[in-house]
């Protein structure tokens, strides 16, 4: 069932997509050669913390899972694409890094994503973030009354097959509001025109997840989190929270410019 969120609830939910956003925002700022996965937990924690909200990651157990997510942040390194576990992995030159991070402020959820380059960047890794930011940005620009899940779907497939990437299979984006996950799903590629009709007051996390060597294809690693790419190859993911309201698509997680 799909629970369409009253405007003042949206306002609340942009309170809580906001921290969100300072959260991201400090990792990126805070990542850098040497710089642990651990310590930028650390850094979304602080951020969390001093604004009074909670972490929907850390403890999340879904059926997959084989043990409680431990931190509140996932950092997912190269060709890992989502679900990475902060660890004592410290970045090094070239490596690419995808961050997702979620808070809950009163009663209501955030969740987004970003992928960024560290020190000197691969000229292929930064097109495949660019192309991935975009395909987030087409999926957005179709998250209007009238058009359908369909719509969103489509526009951001077709941003990745035309650059030829992968799209992870199997995961996508979905409905958000009291928890993280609701109805519907999102997925990130389908058919135009159809699907559940977009209504004001949905809110949904849509996140294209990108890979760059072209196969759709991924394994659990054993830690039975961190999600990787079956050929090796690198990955990119960016996710917003976004509003459907009749005077166009709201993003919540709006982050200022880096
Ligand atoms: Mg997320
Ligand atoms: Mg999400």
């Amino acid at each position: 069932m799909v629970e369409l969120k009253t405007d003042t609830s949206i306002d609340a939910m942009h309170e809580a997509g906001q921290v969100v956003a300072s959260a991201l925002t400090a990792v990126r700022k805070a990542a850098g050669v040497g710089v642990s996965l651990l310590e930028l937990d650390e850094v979304a924690r602080d951020v969390l913390r001093a604004a009074g909200a909670t972490s929907p990651f850390l403890g999340y157990r879904p059926s997959f899972a084989p043990t409680p997510f431990p931190a509140v942040i996932c950092a997912s390194v190269n060709d890992a694409i989502v679900h990475g576990i902060p660890d004592d992995y410290r970045l090094r030159d070239g490596d690419l890094v995808s961050v997702d991070c979620g808070a809950e402020l009163g009663g209501w959820a955030g969740d987004s994503a970003i992928s960024f380059t560290v020190g000197t960047a691969r000229p292929a890794d930064v097109r495949l973030i660019e192309t991935t930011e975009r395909a987030l940005a087409a999926g957005i620009e179709a998250a209007v009354v009238g058009n359908r899940i369909g719509d969103i779907a489509h526009a951001i497939g077709t941003v990745c097959r035309a650059a030829g990437y992968g799209i992870m299979d199997g995961f996508g984006g979905h409905g958000i509001g009291r928890r993280m996950h609701e109805d519907p799903s999102v997925p990130n590629e389908g058919r135009p025109g159809r699907g559940m009709p977009l209504r004001h007051g949905m809110v949904l996390a849509i996140e294209p997840m990108l890979i760059d060597g072209g196969t759709d294809t991924w394994y659990a690693a054993p830690d039975g989190w961190t999600l990787r790419t079956d050929d090796g190859s690198r990955a990119a993911h960016a996710e917003h929270t976004v509003a459907i309201t009749r005077a166009g698509p709201r993003v919540l997680t709006a982050r200022e410019p880096a």
